[in-house]
């Protein structure tokens, strides 16, 4: 790795690295060496080095959706890179380009602030911009496939940059190419297409109820701040409780499997899912068997949301996996559904 590290856009390698900070849910790691991604420039030639070296590697954005173990062994690339700027806007379109280490949460705030309302649903995630097409993620009834134009991306498999145009990204529920595809894409810049003409979407019960009665649709930033209030009373904070926000996704069924189950068990919280099938309440299926606010040794699960799992001090992703899958046994025995994890397992 010497030449990569005198190369004057080397990133910076940092042997045995901590990374309780770097995961959200607090776990003891150790990264063998960590490359600091801080230019897509940096990338080919540490993806060249891990080839000739045959090691083992991952890419880690803010570590806020990752199991991760003790020792991370070969190379761990921490995306940094930064940027953001208004790369077009027409009559119907903003277009901003984003670097993949950007926070979210950052960037979600500078397009309020901005003027360019869209994103607001989707305040107070955690992560980097980076990650935010992995899974596709959502709140709120939006999600961030609304909003991507393109990714461009460093394939491993080319070993040569790409641009995907936002139909090449295969996004669905909570998933995407990147996801289906782990291992080849390293993303490096966001481009988000805002469009002009906004909407304000309430549809969900909790941001409904902030704005009911009112004369006046509410305006982005009011929506904003209310999902950040919203969400800073129901989740717990990472940097008090670790925890990877929602451990499992909610189970999408046929129809006929939803109508079986509704029989006997007219309580069933549900809603249609974009695809014509049926979305599960993941967490109500978790509190009815009774694990709500449950603790094992120093994992549980969350006393107001049964979707999150929580370290409550010295877990690790051995306790969060075991307590997993006591959860994801009960529910298969009670409802025959199966519960699949999130969060990505390293
Ligand atoms: P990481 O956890 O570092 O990585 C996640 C995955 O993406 C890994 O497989 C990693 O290899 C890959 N990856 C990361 N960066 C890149 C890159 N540049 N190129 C290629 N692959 C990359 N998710 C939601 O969808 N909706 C929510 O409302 C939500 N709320 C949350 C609340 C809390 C309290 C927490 C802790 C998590 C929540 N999450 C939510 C999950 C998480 O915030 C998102 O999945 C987020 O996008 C992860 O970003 P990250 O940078 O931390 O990614
Ligand atoms: P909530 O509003 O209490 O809703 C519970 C579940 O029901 C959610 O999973 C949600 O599905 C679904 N739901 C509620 N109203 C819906 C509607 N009108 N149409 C379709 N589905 C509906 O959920 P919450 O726990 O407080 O979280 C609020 C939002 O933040 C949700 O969108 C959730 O996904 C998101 N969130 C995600 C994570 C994560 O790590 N993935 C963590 C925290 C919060 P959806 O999940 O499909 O939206």
């Amino acid at each position: 790795m010497n030449s990569a590290q005198n190369a004057p856009t080397s990133p910076k390698l940092t042997p045995n690295m901590a990374l309780k900070y770097r995961n959200t849910f607090g776990f003891e790691v150790c990264a063998e060496s960590a490359y600091e991604i801080t230019a897509a420039e940096q990338i080919p030639k540490v993806m060249q080095q891990i080839a000739e070296q045959k090691l083992p590697w991952r890419v880690l954005g803010g570590g806020s959706n990752v199991i991760l173990p003790k020792v991370l062994p070969g190379v761990t690339l921490l995306m940094n890179i930064p940027g953001q700027e208004i790369t077009r806007s027409d009559e119907s379109n903003t277009v901003i380009t984003v670097g993949a280490g950007v926070n979210w949460h950052d960037f979600v705030s500078w397009t309020i602030e901005q003027q360019l309302p869209g994103l607001e649903n989707l305040a107070l995630i955690p992560g980097t911009v980076g990650a935010a097409p992995i899974q596709n993620i959502g709140a709120y009834g939006a999600e961030v496939a609304d909003f991507i134009d393109s990714i461009e991306a460093f394939d491993t498999a080319a070993h040569a940059f790409v641009t995907l145009p936002k139909a090449a990204c295969q996004f669905a529920y909570r998933d995407s190419y990147f996801k289906q595809n782990p291992h080849r894409f390293i993303v490096t810049k966001v481009a988000f297409k805002i469009p002009k003409a906004w909407e304000p979407r309430l549809q969900y019960a909790d941001l409904a109820r902030q704005f009911a009665g009112a004369d006046t649709k509410p305006t982005a930033q009011q929506i904003f701040t209310a999902v950040c209030n919203i969400r800073s009373q129901k989740l717990p904070d990472p940097k008090v409780i670790g925890n990877a926000g929602s451990f499992f996704q909610n189970p999408i069924v046929p129809d006929k499997q939803y109508l079986d189950l509704l029989q006997v068990h007219p309580q069933l919280v549900s809603y249609p899912d974009q695809t014509g099938m049926r979305k599960l309440a993941a967490g109500w299926l978790i509190d009815q068997c009774g694990f709500k606010g449950q603790t094992v040794g120093s994992v549980g699960v969350y006393k107001n949301q049964a979707l999150v799992l929580v370290n409550h001090g010295d877990g690790t992703a051995e306790d969060i996996l075991n307590l997993a899958k006591s959860i994801q046994d009960k529910v298969r025995e009670i409802y025959g559904v199966q519960l699949e994890i999130e969060p990505n397992i390293f």
